[in-house]
This record gives structure tokens, C-alpha cells and sequence, in this order.
């Protein structure tokens, strides 16, 4: 990713926003105007995409502040209502610097299809997540039931997040993933959307 040679932590978290939304879009992760990305600056306040737009196609103006609550911090501006998703997981771990939100095929498709959960077992892949170190393990991605209501939908997900290695899928709707920064963050979504399309494609060969 091009990085913004800036002092000015917004200005960066702007340009990674923007660079991110390019990158999810190429793999089709972001179709129409799905999807969001923050980052949390340095003073705790939350950079993240406006409501609606491509994010394939952002510019800065596409990219608001918000306090750790989730409300605006400039009049007028108005946040994804996914914004409270977004707060849940920089409250749950000081050290989380970047969220994704993105509407891939495989995660909406599977996600029907699964119960309360998505296992994804023996792929080299795995060892892209915190932890693991062998290829030989099992990981659990918890399924969440889609709910207009966002608040009642952060209720749901409360008591799982300390024990979210891979993110959540929230189901027919798509993934949340996470990490220190935004290069982590995107290197943990390609890791999951790859092994979401693995099983989508070994559940094919199936039938
Ligand atoms: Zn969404």
C-alpha cells in the first residue's frame, strides 16, 4: 500500500482508509455501496467511511471523524449506523488500529448456509491469524443473526468478542475483521476471505 509521507495521523488514517477501500473493491469485496473501514487515531477519535459512496471510489470527503461512542464529531456528518460495530471492537482491545467491514460472495453465501458458526480446519492460511503457528488447528468463525438494529445487534456480540481470533461473519450480510493497524487489518481479511472462498468452492466439488 502507498503510504502518505505525513506527520498528520489524519491525514494518514485518511490515505490508508482510502487505499483500503481500493484494495477491498478489487477483490469485489464492497459491491454498490456496501462495506465501511476506520482507524482509530492517536486521540481516540474514530476516522471511518461516510454513509454511502463506493469505497472503491472514496476521496477525503468520504471519511468523517467520530468519538468512540460513535457520534459525530463535526455537524452535519453522517455515520454508517454499522459505526456502533465499528466502536465495539476498538473498545474491546487498546491495541486494535483498524476495523473492515466487507460484503464478499463467499461470506454472504456461507453464512446463509452455516449454523451459529463457519469451522475452517487444516488451512496453511490459518497461520496468518494471531496464535496459530501450524496449519494443523481448527478456528471458529462465529455466525451472527443480521438485525437492522444495530445496538441490539452489538448486544448479541458482546460476550463473544474476547474470543474472536478470525473477526464474525454476520449472516447473508458479511465480515468484520480487525488488527493493529490497517496493514494488519487487510492481511487478516484476505486470509479469511481466501479460506471463505476455499470452503465455498470445496462445498461445490461436494454436490
Ligand atoms: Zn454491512
Amino acid at each position: 500500500m502507498d503510504k502518505v509521507i505525513s506527520s498528520d495521523p489524519r491525514a494518514v488514517a485518511v490515505s490508508d482508509i482510502i487505499a483500503a477501500g481500493r484494495r477491498m473493491d478489487r477483490f469485489g469485496w464492497v459491491p454498490a455501496t456496501a462495506g465501511n473501514i476506520s482507524c482509530r487515531l492517536p486521540d481516540g477519535l474514530i476516522a471511518i467511511t461516510r454513509s454511502g459512496g463506493h469505497k472503491g471510489m472514496l476521496t477525503p470527503h468520504g471519511v468523517i471523524e467520530v468519538t468512540a461512542e460513535g457520534a459525530p464529531v463535526h455537524e452535519g456528518d453522517r455515520p454508517s449506523a454499522e459505526t456502533l460495530l465499528h466502536c465495539q471492537v476498538y473498545a474491546a482491545s487498546p491495541r486494535t488500529g483498524a476495523v473492515l467491514h466487507g460484503h464478499s460472495v463467499a461470506s454472504t453465501v456461507l453464512s446463509m448456509l452455516a449454523g451459529d458458526a463457519i469451522t475452517l480446519a487444516g488451512y496453511e492460511v490459518l497461520k496468518v491469524f494471531e496464535g496459530q503457528t501450524t496449519h494443523d488447528t481448527s478456528l471458529r468463525l462465529p455466525v451472527f443473526d443480521n438485525d437492522q438494529d444495530i445496538a441490539r445487534l452489538v448486544r448479541v456480540i458482546a460476550p463473544h468478542m474476547p474470543d474472536m481470533p478470525l473477526g464474525y461473519v454476520i449472516r447473508g450480510h458479511g465480515v468484520y475483521v480487525w488488527g493493529d493497524d490497517m496493514g494488519m487489518a487487510l492481511a487478516r481479511l484476505e486470509g479469511l476471505e481466501f479460506l471463505l472462498a476455499c470452503e465455498l468452492e470445496k462445498r461445490k466439488i461436494r454436490t
